[in-house]
């Protein structure tokens, strides 16, 4: 593997991370993970907004210089022949002695690389189980942080208990968002899903099923839900970069609907590839 290790391109074993890194001691820095389709990345400069984003609200200064890291990426892609999958980019606050303040003095760390990712097909076709999980998380969910122990707890725990993924709910059973995914309830027509604050990551899927439900004149509904609506929803489905849609049919004990995946999510999937030349969201 080929890995852009800040501007330079160097084989996986020549990246030399320093132990001092702060991604190391305090998970301290942001990532995204953009879709790779026929050798195009899909929604690019949404995933760069919210990079910026996120290196904003967790005060990390750097300034990404779009053209620039988009002609890098693009040439990531190349160098590790990448036609389909994901790219992984990681901006840490760079290297100091181990201590809580920010350092004075530091240059983020930036490095990128290729995840090998293909589409869920299966998942999409026959829907997956998932599992309710208690909110474990801080409450800056809408910063794409490398702190992500919670996220990944709740994912062994879906995976142990044989289920696929992990809903999370917080206080008043309040339905936030997936382990590494958003999540959608359907009633009536009615697309619902938590409205984008600092409890969930506002997935750029989200946001293109946002745009999809507008092309597709379906309602969409920005509003918190409950777990008992969530159990009783005509469907439920969940979104992210790598799944793109996938039918959420039983949660825990629960059956959802009729326990197949609901015609909004086959739309939507329909959808997606239809749609997806779309250049920007945000
Ligand atoms: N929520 C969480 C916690 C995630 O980790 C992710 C993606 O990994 C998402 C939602 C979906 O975001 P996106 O659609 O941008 O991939």
């Amino acid at each position: 593997v080929i890995v852009l290790f800040h501007d330079r391109f160097v084989d996986r074993k020549e990246c030399l991370i320093d132990i001092e890194d702060r991604a190391n001691q305090f998970g301290d820095g942001v990532y995204e993970v953009i879709r790779v389709y026929d050798g195009e990345f899909f929604l690019f400069d949404d995933h760069l907004k919210r990079l910026e984003y996120s290196l904003n609200e967790a005060k990390i200064k750097y300034d990404i210089n779009h053209q620039q890291l988009k002609e890098l990426l693009l040439e990531l892609l190349k160098k590790n022949e990448v036609n389909n999958g994901g790219i992984y980019i990681q901006i840490s606050r760079g290297i100091a002695a181990r201590s809580h303040p920010f350092p004075k003095e530091s240059k983020p760390t930036v490095i990128a690389y290729p995840i090998p990712t293909s589409r869920p097909l299966d998942k999409q076709e026959n829907g997956i189980q998932a599992t309710l999980y208690q909110d474990i998380r801080w409450h800056r969910c809408d910063i794409k942080s490398l702190n992500l122990l919670g996220n990944v707890m709740a994912k062994q725990h879906a995976l142990d208990i044989g289920a696929s993924e992990a809903i999370f709910y917080r206080d008043y059973n309040h339905v936030t968002e997936g382990s590494s995914t958003n999540v959608f309830i359907v009633n009536d027509g009615v697309i619902q899903t938590h409205p984008a604050n600092n409890f969930i990551l506002n997935g750029i899927t989200r946001l293109y099923i946002k745009y999809l439900a507008k092309q597709l004149d379906l309602p969409f509904n920005e509003k918190v839900f409950t777990v008992a609506e969530l159990k009783e929803a005509d469907e439920v489905f969940i979104s992210s970069t790598t799944s793109e849609v996938i039918p959420v049919t039983q949660i825990d004990e629960t059956v959802i609907g009729n326990g197949k995946p609901g015609p909004i999510a086959k739309q939507l999937l329909n959808a997606f590839f239809e749609h997806h030349k779309i250049q920007q969201l945000t």
